[in-house]
């Protein structure tokens, strides 16, 4: 996966979706309990890297302190949380191509960079990205009263108002959800 500035969609979209991994988040159990769940959560992402000793107990650090950041409401406390974030994994900053093969400013991870410290320049470059192009109003948290997650709303009109729209939205479906969990002894 790519971290270049001016395409944030996914990055923002990644740095939701890793801190909803968190227990406690609406379906209570880590959905990152162990290598294969991060593995697969990589996997869905477009992150090629491979998941050594180590690296799960370094992910659930830049999660918990990813969330910290995506608390924040305030655009000077989520700059300085995401900055910080970047700056763990950073190496240089140059151009890379981007989709369409047109040269964009990137940021390159330190060669040394972790799993963990990647996926920290990763999200926080997906949250300053947002904030520059949308605001601190898009740094959310799950309108359901019975999720704590949160979420960057990176859709045009702007009006997302759940982290995980198919299922925090709509009760039947997290019923459904954790009856298929339970059954599949919570390997999916
Ligand atoms: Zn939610």
């Amino acid at each position: 996966m790519q971290a270049l500035f001016d395409d944030y969609v996914a990055a923002a979209g990644l740095a939701t979706e890793l801190v909803n991994t968190a227990p406690g988040v609406w379906h209570g159990e880590d959905q990152l309990d162990d290598d294969a769940a991060l593995a697969s959560f990589l996997a869905e992402h477009g992150v090629t890297d491979e998941v050594g000793p180590g690296d799960l107990a370094a992910v659930h650090d830049v999660r918990a302190r990813l969330r910290a950041v995506l608390d924040h409401r305030d655009a000077g406390d989520l700059a300085a949380g995401a900055s910080a974030l970047v700056a763990r994994g950073l190496g240089t900053v140059g151009l890379d191509p981007d989709g369409r093969g047109r040269l964009q400013w990137g940021a390159r991870p330190r060669p040394d960079a972790s799993l963990a410290d990647r996926l920290a320049l990763l999200g926080g470059l997906g949250a300053l990205g947002a904030l520059r192009a949308l605001g601190p109003e898009r740094f959310r948290d799950c309108a359901s009263d019975t999720c704590s997650g949160v979420f960057i709303d990176t859709t045009r009109p702007g009006r997302r108002r759940y982290c995980m729209p198919d299922l925090c939205g709509n009760r039947a479906n997290v019923a459904a959800y954790r009856a298929r969990r339970k059954a599949s002894g919570g390997s999916s």
